[in-house]
């Protein structure tokens, strides 16, 4: 892609090393004339990796960043210990427009193989979940197609708990994504995005049930599919929740008079 200066100076300022072809200089006419051979360009780096910024400027880089310059700066991301051990970033897949964000928690082992979100026993529940509601994360319409990201986008090792520190790290990013996209709704899944989203510590069961708001668009909380796979008898309740999604999501779109 075509770097902006400003872009590059953003990405400079987190520490984040681009490449380029280096710029060759020009050769007195004497010399430039010479039949010798010319080696081949190499790419070197364009900048050295500067140390990090503060917290409010890193932060103040990731909201001006379009889509392409988020997604390179998730990939290159050094900000917390987690960048130690993943194998790769989860960025999230979907809509650039969609109507519903899903905001998940951290990518797990099959994500972090795969480089996408909510693969797997869970990935497969949630794609049932949305095909009831007639979505997809396949390519649709905006009105059909969601955009799935998670709050960390490097796995915790083990699947630990996600730490304070790697979730206030990473929150940029999605606070960025959100802004992008501009959802009608966002579906919340499991204790760490709701808790992490809403400032709360309060339990699911307690949040689930109406209608939060985040920067202004309406926030539904549920339980992370990873857990309904072991806690059937909250299945009904999930479904409750993304019926109130669903009413949501139409009120939002009907034409005002
Ligand atoms: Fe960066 Fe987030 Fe990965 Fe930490 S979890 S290294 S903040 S992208």
């Amino acid at each position: 892609m075509a770097w902006t200066e400003r872009h590059r100076l953003m990405l400079q300022e987190m520490g984040i090393r681009l490449w380029a072809p280096v710029t060759e200089p020009a050769l007195p006419a004497a010399q430039a004339e010479a039949p010798e051979p010319v080696p081949p360009k190499v790419a070197t780096p364009l900048q050295a990796p500067v140390q990090a910024s503060t917290p409010d400027e890193r932060r103040a880089a990731i909201a001006e960043m379009p889509w392409p310059a988020l997604r390179e700066a998730v990939a290159q991301c050094t900000a917390c210990s987690l960048c130690q051990s993943r194998r790769q970033t989860v960025f999230g897949v979907g809509h650039p427009g969609a109507h519903w964000m899903i905001v998940g928690e951290a990518p797990g082992e099959q994500e972090d193989l795969k480089g996408v979100p909510f693969v797997g026993a869970a990935g497969h529940l949630l794609d049932n979940m949305l095909r009831a509601l007639k979505l997809t994360r396949e390519e649709a319409p905006p009105e059909r197609q969601v955009y799935i990201a998670n709050t960390l986008k490097c796995r915790p090792p083990r699947n630990r708990n996600p730490e304070p520190e790697e979730l206030a790290r990473c929150e940029p990013f999605l606070v960025r994504q959100i802004e992008l996209i501009r959802p009608r709704l966002i579906l919340a899944m499991g204790r760490f995005a709701v808790h992490s989203l809403l400032r709360s510590s309060e339990p699911i069961g307690k949040l689930r049930g109406r209608v939060h708001r985040y920067q202004g668009v309406p926030l539904v909380v549920t339980y992370h599919p990873a857990y309904l796979l072991r806690n059937l008898a909250d299945k009904s309740r999930a479904w409750d929740d993304l019926c109130l999604a669903a009413q949501t999501v139409e009120a939002a779109s009907a034409p005002r008079d």
